[in-house]
């Protein structure tokens, strides 16, 4: 041991002048002030983005650690490469930590960690188990679906899903403002289709998956959940569990779960069950889906980022990861009643998780607006669709989460200020408005008057000014 770290103090110290050892704020100064300024911002705003999070400095040392140097195509033991006896090492125990993560046991679940992120993940599980133009239904974006679950317009194929394969939505149902899972087993019946993907990007209900495996078995599909929003919450057992219902589960790694920007795929293997004559049908997903995800689809796997899912992983299953998705949920719940108190309509009367999705209609603000006032005050949401929107061009609602400032350490009390503040910042807007009339171009024009200006100035400097109180986790420079 004492041999190899002297050997590491020589031969840092002996190569101090080799140019290749300064650092980013030496070498390159343009690119460290802007992610400096990047760092600042935030900092010093409220991320609300409900897909966003802040990494640990653990998972970023990974992501900027020399394993990014490595090809090591193929799969742990058997590559493609020379050299791969450590990257193994990493590939194997992230797997072990995904499925530990999960509680699944490894002989009835296998797990890809390649998947450079959410959406190659989902396209190598659409390769693996779909046949060119096969049938794939999942829940419409407008509704609060993900692009890569198919989503296409009357003028054009706008997923990749959608122009390889056969896709087919299925709704929210506009009085209950839940899934139709009614209609979508109407359609299902007729439409056939291979696979359903049971997931969502903007829905604050848990998920019925048992309701979706009855509607798979009538029709022989297959179940995909993509649990890419709320993976951290089914760690943590806090929401409906894909993997009691799922043939296979896709998540991104980098939303609830806390981890780096990837994807991984967890799918059966084992015993599915017997057939006619007693004999065992197995399941056959693994092959599949390995070699969808490479040769199929990628070449060499990203090594940085799988380290840094095993760092995820393993903090995923321990106890303080529970009570960071708990509190996730109850500062989720304190949003929709606070903003709900303020006179805002929330879809579906609150929300089960960590996300609120906020109709606009009731105060006469689009959601452009309301994300725009926002982002002058350094809140950061996105717009979104609501149930009953006519164009996805133009979207009613506000789609706000608290991963990320729950893990800077607010509570419900200072979700209660977060609320006062947004509450502020829309009366800002429903100001401006009156002024402006109902264009952005001139709502954005008209926000500039100095009367609204100094409101704005004043309002972004107490967000602000609230915000720096919370620590952002990370490196320490970058
Ligand atoms: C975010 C998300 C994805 C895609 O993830 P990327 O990493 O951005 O490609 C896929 N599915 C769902 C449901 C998501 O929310």
């Amino acid at each position: 041991m004492n041999g190899v770290a002297n050997m590491k103090e020589v031969s840092s110290s002996e190569h101090e002048d080799y140019p290749l050892k300064k650092p980013l704020s030496e070498d390159d100064p343009e690119i460290f002030e802007i992610i400096k300024k990047e760092k600042d911002r935030q900092f010093c705003g409220l991320e609300m983005i409900a897909s966003e999070n802040f990494t640990s400095r653990a998972v970023n040392e990974c992501l900027s650690s020399c394993l990014t140097n490595k090809y090591s195509e193929g799969m742990v033991g058997q590559r493609y490469y020379g050299g791969n006896e450590f990257i193994d090492q990493v590939e194997s125990l992230c797997q072990q930590r995904a499925l530990k993560a999960f509680r699944l046991k490894p002989e009835e679940w296998g797990v890809n960690v390649q998947p450079y992120s959410g959406s190659p993940a989902n396209f190598a599980v659409y390769t693996a188990l779909v046949e060119p133009h096969g049938r794939i239904m999942g829940l419409d974006l407008p509704d609060g679906g993900h692009l890569t679950h198919g989503f296409y317009t009357a003028t054009k194929k706008v997923s990749a899903t959608s122009i390889f394969f056969e896709s087919m939505p299925y709704k929210i149902n506009l009085q209950t403002e839940l899934i139709d899972y009614d209609k979508l087993q109407e359609t299902a019946n007729l439409f056939k289709p291979k696979l359903i993907v049971a997931g969502v990007s903007c829905y604050p209900r848990h998920l019925d998956y048992k309701r979706f495996r009855e509607i798979c078995d009538q029709n022989g599909s297959l179940l995909m959940a993509d649990m890419s929003h709320v993976s951290g919450l089914v760690a943590a057992g806090l929401t409906s569990n894909p993997f009691d219902y799922c043939d296979v589960v896709t998540t991104t790694t980098h939303k609830t779960l806390r981890g780096p920007r990837s994807g991984v795929i967890f799918y059966r293997k084992g015993q599915k069950g017997v057939d006619k004559n007693g004999k065992p049908i197995m399941y056959d997903y693994e092959d599949k889906i390995n070699q969808s995800v490479f040769p199929g689809l990628q070449g060499g796997p990203h090594n940085h980022q799988i380290a840094a899912i095993a760092v995820a992983m393993r903090q995923a299953a321990e106890p303080s990861f529970k009570e960071y998705q708990e509190q996730v949920i109850k500062n989720a719940q304190a949003l929709a009643a606070g903003l709900d108190k303020a006179g805002y309509k929330i879809v579906t009367g609150g929300t089960d998780v960590h996300l609120v999705w906020v109709d606009m209609r009731c105060v006469k603000l689009s959601g452009g607006k309301a994300e725009k006032i926002l982002e002058e005050v350094s809140i950061a949401c996105n717009k979104n669709t609501v149930p009953g929107d006519k164009s996805a061009l133009n979207p009613s609602g506000i789609r706000v989460g608290t991963p990320a400032l729950t893990t800077r350490g607010m509570k419900e009390d200072d979700i209660g200020v977060v609320v006062s503040y947004m509450d502020e910042a829309f009366k800002i807007a429903r100001d401006v408005q009156e002024k402006s009339g109902p264009k952005l171009l001139d709502f954005k024009r008209v926000l500039k008057d100095e009367e609204f200006q100094t409101r704005v100035v004043a309002l972004k400097e107490k967000v602000e000014s609230y915000a720096r109180k919370f620590p952002l986790p990370g490196l320490p420079d970058l």
